[in-house]
């Protein structure tokens, strides 16, 4: 790999970033609808939630020839850039299927049909070249490698989400994954997976001596911890009176965070706090309608007001005597 002895970036296109991951179709049960097909993928919610505050997003991904033109335009009309989403003529797109428990905060996967994805050799369009920032959302750990590989240029930070689903079918490869990224993303189901410890705090140590210099740790409704070797943030979520379909949360979490960071340029922890909160207040959208149709109806008012809402609901003063 060419870049991996970079440490200082000279070069880099500033605010500019690369989303990988899938986009696709969903079918998705929860205590309060069912949908058979809806748009999703990792991809797509990282691109909806990062550019209202960044753009262009320059995406990576592979469909096959049942993903909506219409969509695709949606996403460039937003400032997505399309030129790295193959588009393969004779394969459906990737298909996932889950079912929420009740509460809301746990879900079983019913299907995961790879199609397009199973070949998916990912390239690096000549144009993304020299990105700051690198967000590798929710895919195959060998296809987000390669990723890192074609890049001519070391990106100043280096996210990576991943999933269970990975865990249990590539756990060799995501290891490698993590050796070269700045930042890991997962959900607290996953961190004990992980590492193997039932504490985050332990979790988390062991998976910042995996690689990473950062680690978020995602907890659903009860908001998400951010690490750094002995620091440790905490973002609550918003506790909202309903949660309708909580798929994507964690993309667009991902999506608002890398947006937030890639928009300031600032990669300090303190900077990365105010980035959870960005990423939660996407996601707080995200889990009031079905798929990523509420992230198409918000604007920067509505966002504003959001994150507002999460500064009152953490800050308060007390007295010591
Ligand atoms: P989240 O709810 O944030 O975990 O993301 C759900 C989205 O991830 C759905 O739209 C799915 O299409 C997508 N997805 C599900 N399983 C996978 C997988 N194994 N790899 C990549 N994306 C996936």
């Amino acid at each position: 790999m060419p870049f991996l002895d970079w440490r200082i970036s000279i070069g880099l296109h500033p605010m500019s970033l690369i989303t990988v991951g899938t986009m696709a179709f969903d079918a998705i049960e929860t205590p309060f609808g069912k949908t058979d097909r809806i748009v999703g993928g990792s991809a797509t919610y990282v691109a909806y939630a990062a550019s209202n505050f960044v753009t262009p997003v320059q995406q990576i991904s592979i469909v096959g020839y049942d993903f909506p033109q219409e969509e695709m335009e949606e996403l460039r009309r937003r400032g997505v850039q399309t030129d790295g989403v193959e588009i393969v003529a004779d394969k459906k797109s990737f298909f996932w299927s889950g079912r929420y428990h009740a509460d809301m905060n746990s879900r079983d996967t019913l299907v995961t049909d790879l199609n397009v994805l199973a070949d998916f050799d990912p390239k690096v369009p000549a144009g993304y070249q020299g990105a700051e920032f690198l967000m590798l959302g929710n895919l195959q750990p060998r296809m987000q490698l390669n990723v890192i590989q074609e890049l001519t240029q070391r990106p100043r930070l280096i996210v990576m989400d991943t999933m269970n689903f990975w865990m249990e079918t590539a756990m060799n490869e995501l290891k490698i994954v993590l050796r070269y990224v700045d930042m890991l993303m997962v959900n607290d189901a996953e961190a004990r997976q992980l590492s193997g410890e039932y504490s985050l705090v332990k979790a988390a140590r062991a998976i910042l001596a995996m690689g990473p210099r950062y680690l978020i740790i995602k907890k659903g409704e009860h908001g998400a911890l951010l690490f750094q070797q002995d620091e440790v943030f905490y973002a609550p979520a918003l506790p909202l009176e309903d949660v309708f379909d909580p798929t994507g949360a964690g993309d667009t979490f991902a999506g608002g965070f890398i947006g937030h960071i890639a928009k300031t340029g600032d990669i300090s922890f303190e900077n990365m706090k105010r980035g959870i909160i960005v990423g939660s207040a996407m996601a707080s959208f995200c889990v009031e309608k079905f798929g990523p149709t509420r992230l198409k109806e918000v604007g920067k008012k509505e966002i504003h007001d959001r994150i507002r809402q999460f500064k009152d609901l953490v800050s308060f003063d007390i007295e010591l005597s």
